[in-house]
C-alpha cells in the first residue's frame, strides 16, 4: 500500500465544535460543505451528531449524502437552490435554505410546499457577492413574512474580511445589516469562523463554524485567539527512497534546487495529485518522525524529495509529516501563497483513516 495517510482525529473536530459553540450565547451550524473541507462529510457529520445544533453545506447535493447516511439532525443550503426543482427535494428531507437572489425568491414564491419552509434570507453587506442589497432587504423580509410557505425567517449575512480583526470593515458589515434588520424580526445569522473567535458583535442567535472545526486559524500569524484549536487532519507519508549527492547537484523537475551542500535526499510518497500544493515546494516543512525538515527540489505529480542531511536517523521507512502536529498547515499554504481551505479541501488519493 503506498503509504500516504490522511489520519482524520475526530476527537480535535469534536473539541474544536465546543470551542466554537462555547464563544457565542447561540446555535453553531458546523459546516462541512466541500466534503467537510476535505475531510469526509458523511464521517464528520457522523462525530458530531450528538453534540451539533444542525450542519451548513453549499447545496443540495451535498445535503443529501448526509440525509442519505442518516444524518437527521438541521441542514442549511448556504447558495440555496440553484432551481425551482429543487425544492421538492428541499421539503421532503427538511432542509433549511439560504435565499440570496430575486430569482431565488421567485422560485420560493412559485412552490407549493405541505409544510412551510425555514429560509435564512441574506443580505449583502459589503461583500459584494451574494445577498439582498440593504435597500432590497426589508420589502424581501416582508414578501416573505407575509407568505404561508415560510415558517421562519432567519437575517444573515456574511463577512469579507472578518479574518483581519485589526480593520474597521466588519464593522462596517455589521452596522449596515443593524441598520435595516434592527426593525425587523427575527433570529439573525452572521459570524462564520472568524466572526466567532474576533468579533463578539457578530455572534447572534446562529453561527456557522467552518474551517476553525477542522483546527485551522482563519487569522493570520500573531492572532492567538484560534490557538487552542487542535488540527483534525494529519498527512503522512513515509521515505521510501535516500540518495546522497554532492554539493552542485540539481534535483527534481527544472532542477529549480541545487544542493550547496553534500546533501542527503529522501524521496517520500506525496505529490501535487494527492492536493500537496505544488507552489510549496523548496523551503516547504515537513517533520520526519517529529523533527522538522524541508521540501528540496520542485514538488512532483506522486513524489516529494526532502533534506534528511541533518537527519541522520532518519531513512526509508521514516514518517513524514506533510502538516498535522508538528507542521501547521496555515504554514504549508503560506508557502504555497493560499489558505488552509484550499489546501485541505484538495486532499485526494490518500488512504483516509478515522480516529
Ligand atoms: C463557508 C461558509 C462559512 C464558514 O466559513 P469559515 O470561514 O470556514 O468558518 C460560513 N458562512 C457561509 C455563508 C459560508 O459560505
Amino acid at each position: 500500500m503506498r503509504p500516504l495517510i490522511a489520519t482524520v482525529r475526530l476527537d480535535n473536530l469534536r473539541h474544536n465544535y465546543l470551542m466554537a459553540r462555547q464563544a457565542g450565547t447561540g446555535l453553531t451550524l458546523a459546516v462541512v460543505k466541500a466534503n467537510a473541507y476535505g475531510h469526509g462529510a458523511v464521517r464528520c457529520a457522523q462525530a458530531l451528531a450528538d453534540l451539533a445544533d444542525g450542519f451548513a453545506v453549499a447545496c443540495l447535493e451535498e445535503a443529501l449524502q448526509l440525509r442519505a447516511a442518516g444524518v437527521a439532525l438541521p441542514i442549511l443550503l448556504l447558495e440555496g437552490v440553484f432551481e425551482a426543482e429543487e425544492l421538492s427535494a428541499v421539503e421532503h428531507h427538511d432542509l433549511w435554505f439560504v435565499v440570496q437572489s430575486p430569482e431565488q425568491l421567485t422560485m420560493l414564491e412559485a412552490a407549493k410546499p405541505a409544510k412551510p419552509y425555514t429560509v435564512f434570507l441574506k443580505m449583502d453587506s459589503g461583500m459584494h457577492r451574494a445577498g439582498f442589497a440593504p435597500q432590497d432587504f426589508a420589502a424581501a423580509h416582508c414578501k416573505l413574512a407575509a407568505s404561508d410557505k415560510v415558517a421562519r425567517i432567519v437575517k444573515m449575512s456574511h463577512f469579507a474580511r472578518a479574518d483581519e480583526p485589526q480593520l474597521s470593515a466588519t464593522h462596517a458589515q455589521l452596522e449596515v445589516f443593524d441598520s435595516v434588520c434592527r426593525y425587523l424580526p427575527g433570529e439573525e445569522s452572521i459570524a462564520n469562523s472568524a466572526g466567532i473567535l474576533c468579533h463578539d458583535k457578530a455572534r447572534r442567535n446562529i453561527n456557522r463554524a467552518g474551517i476553525m472545526l477542522y483546527g485551522a486559524s482563519p487569522l493570520p500569524a500573531g492572532f492567538d485567539q484560534g490557538a487552542a484549536l487542535k488540527p483534525v487532519m494529519r498527512l503522512t507519508s513515509k521515505v521510501f527512497g535516500v540518495r546522497e549527492l554532492p554539493a552542485g547537484q540539481p534535483v527534481g523537475y527544472g532542477g529549480s534546487f541545487v544542493t550547496e551542500r553534500p546533501t542527503r535526499v529522501g524521496l517520500i510518497a506525496c505529490g501535487y495529485a494527492d492536493g500537496y500544493p505544488r507552489l510549496a515546494s523548496t523551503g516547504s516543512p515537513v517533520a520526519v518522525d517529529g523533527k522538522r525538515s524541508r521540501i528540496i527540489g520542485r514538488v512532483s505529480m506522486d513524489m516529494i524529495t526532502i533534506d534528511l542531511t541533518d537527519l541522520p536517523e532518519a531513512g526509508i521507512g521514516s514518517e513524514v509529516e506533510l502538516w498535522g502536529d508538528t507542521v501547521h498547515i496555515n504554514e504549508v499554504a503560506a508557502q504555497a501563497g493560499t489558505i488552509s481551505y484550499e489546501v485541505l479541501c484538495n486532499v485526494k488519493r490518500a488512504h483516509f483513516v478515522y480516529e
